[in-house]
């Protein structure tokens, strides 16, 4: 597999230089193109930033130009194809969770709602359903809420008495339940907390029915699994919604065994709308597999396996990020350790021999140190693995300049600004909020920052809400006014980088899109405006119109 990456790399290389030339020259041009798009493309190749149409053969592009410069390519069999707005090299998203997407499609969705809101969707959903048939929903999130405090299970079994319910949070890191799933979990005021999770509790010691972290797994595991049909069921309706998003690739983060297999099998039968670079799950029998079978690069790059996720702490919401200090308001917390330092030098060791590339999803401080000290472990082969941080939320200053010193890329999701604008500074306190979210400081030390967003564990899985955040620092609301500590925005060029090479680059792919370029594969994304010249705040209003994955059109609107 690694002669194979290899291979690759030199092909692109050598494509790389064809592009030169064909720039330079404008040869009489002798292979016909399948199509030819015409509109206008920003390419964001430097040598040749702009064109007005782009011939594609075999999935990847031919040439770049005027209509004029690529008649040449015009074959009996060629098409043409009008780009509606501005087409942009494909548009990624650096951390998805698509089962979750998937999953969230077929929940209740509670983001941005009143605590009232919420009460009234469940009750009406149980109406609907049988009784004991479980309520699932997602994306509440206390800060919309007065007082924003954890919610009760005597709230829910008030809305639904005979139907077990479970809600997660926005982040993913903690739910809501009844008392209903509670019984069915078997969990009473006896239950203890388990390592790296917590059952928050009444005075009495009862669980108050929010639960944190590890201890949600407890919860979970009394939820019916789904099967392996509605899994792909879930899969199929989120890439669908990826490439509405004009999403062209995405990288999924913490995927295990079954979901690689439904992948497989969505690419063999030609069915996969974009490409997919899978973060395997770093722990268990996902892990054990793929460190013994070694990486996967399948359908020409379209699905490839070489990276491993894991979670070293929880989310800043939930209080389980891993701070230096304990909380501004829990003086008593830290946060909490998802994995320990001898479990993550051993898999970064074994994942470095074996040609895997490690995802650490790291939030606090303390969690982005630990990650940083194992990935050092490894000594000068560091910079060449491009390991990650996910997250990378709370940056010590003296950390600050380790991610560009050692190659660490930092995987961000700049839509979390609006979460944490809402209760960040509870957590950290006034002098440690400068230390959050710092995109533009590690842009500036020099570290690559991949955007992504997150979700279904944040506000907005839209790419045009990733480029309004990291430009504005406000969130998919439009919230705050001003942007969240303003020094941190980017501008839309950096921030375009972040959505399109930058993925790339943290996916070993940066020869290959990224840009337009001739060689590169055929990967662009059309929006209704240039974001180059759209206003800051107008960026929010801007909506895709086509999606095109390998010359093919998968979406238009
Ligand atoms: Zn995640």
């Amino acid at each position: 597999m690694i002669k194979a990456f290899a291979v690759g790399t030199a092909r692109a290389l050598a494509l790389a230089a064809t592009v030169t030339w064909a720039f330079a020259c404008a040869p009489p041009a002798t292979e016909p193109a399948d199509t030819i798009f015409v509109g206008q493309f920003l390419t964001l190749a430097p040598e040749h930033p702009t064109a007005s149409a782009l011939a594609v053969r075999g999935g990847r592009i031919l040439a770049v130009g005027t209509d004029a410069e690529l008649a040449g390519h015009v074959g009996p069999a060629t098409t043409r194809v009008a780009v509606p707005g501005v087409a942009l090299p494909g548009l990624a998203d650096a951390h998805v969770h698509a089962l979750g997407l998937g999953a969230q499609l077929e929940m209740l969705d509670l983001r941005g709602l009143a605590k009232a809101e919420i009460l009234s969707r469940v009750e009406a959903l149980a109406r609907e359903s049988a009784p004991g048939e479980w309520i699932q929903g997602r994306g509440w999130d206390q800060g919309f809420w007065t007082p924003a405090e954890f919610p009760t299970a005597a709230e829910l079994d008030r809305a639904a008495p005979n139907h077990p319910v479970i809600l997660t949070r926005i982040d993913g890191h903690s739910v809501w339940v009844n008392s209903s799933a509670l019984r069915k979990a078997g969990v009473t005021r006896a239950t203890r907390d388990p390592e790296g999770g917590r059952f928050l509790r009444l005075p009495d010691g009862t669980p108050s029915g929010t639960v944190v972290d590890n201890a949600v797994d407890l919860v979970t595991a009394a939820v019916p699994t789904p099967t392996p049909a509605q899994n792909e069921r879930r899969l199929k309706a989120a890439l669908q919604q990826y490439v509405r998003w004009g999403l062209t690739s995405v990288h999924d983060a913490g995927v295990g065994l079954e979901t690689i297999g439904i992948y497989k099998a969505l690419l063999a039968r030609g069915e996969l709308p974009l490409r997919v670079y899978v973060m395997a799950s770093g722990t268990g029998a996902t892990a054990e597999h793929y460190l013994t079978a070694g990486p996967e690069r399948l359908g020409d790059g379209r699905l490839v396996v070489r990276s491993f996720k894991v979670l070293l702490d929880g989310a800043l919401g939930s209080r389980g990020a891993q701070l230096l200090a304990p909380y501004s308001d829990a003086p008593d917390q830290s946060g909490l350790m998802l994995m320990q330092d001898e479990d993550l030098r051993q898999l970064v060791s074994r994942a470095a021999a074996r040609g895997f590339q490690v995802n650490a999803h790291a939030i606090g401080d303390r969690a982005i140190r630990r990650a940083l000290d194992a990935f050092e472990s490894l000594g000068p082969s560091l910079a060449d693995r491009r390991f990650r941080i996910e997250h990378v939320s709370i940056v010590h200053d003296d950390d600050l300049p380790r991610l560009a010193t050692l190659g660490v890329i930092a995987s961000m999701q700049p839509n979390f600004v609006g979460e944490y604008s809402r209760w960040a500074v509870d957590r950290v306190g006034a002098a440690r909020i400068r230390t959050v979210y710092r995109t533009a400081d590690l842009l500036e030390s020099g570290a690559i920052v991949a955007a992504g967003t997150d979700y279904p564990a944040a506000d907005s899985g839209d790419p045009i809400v990733t480029l309004f955040s990291m430009v504005t620092r406000k969130g998919a609301d439009g919230a705050p006014e001003g942007g969240w500590y303003p020094d941190q925005m980017v501008s839309v060029s950096d921030t375009l980088r972040a959505m399109t090479w930058a993925p790339a680059y943290a996916a070993f792919e940066e020869q290959e899109r990224g840009a337009l370029t001739p060689g590169r594969l055929a990967d662009f994304t059309a929006v209704s405006g240039d974001p180059t010249t759209t206003a800051p705040d107008h960026l929010r209003s801007l909506r895709t119109r086509m999606t095109v994955v390998g010359g093919r059109v998968v979406f238009r609107r």
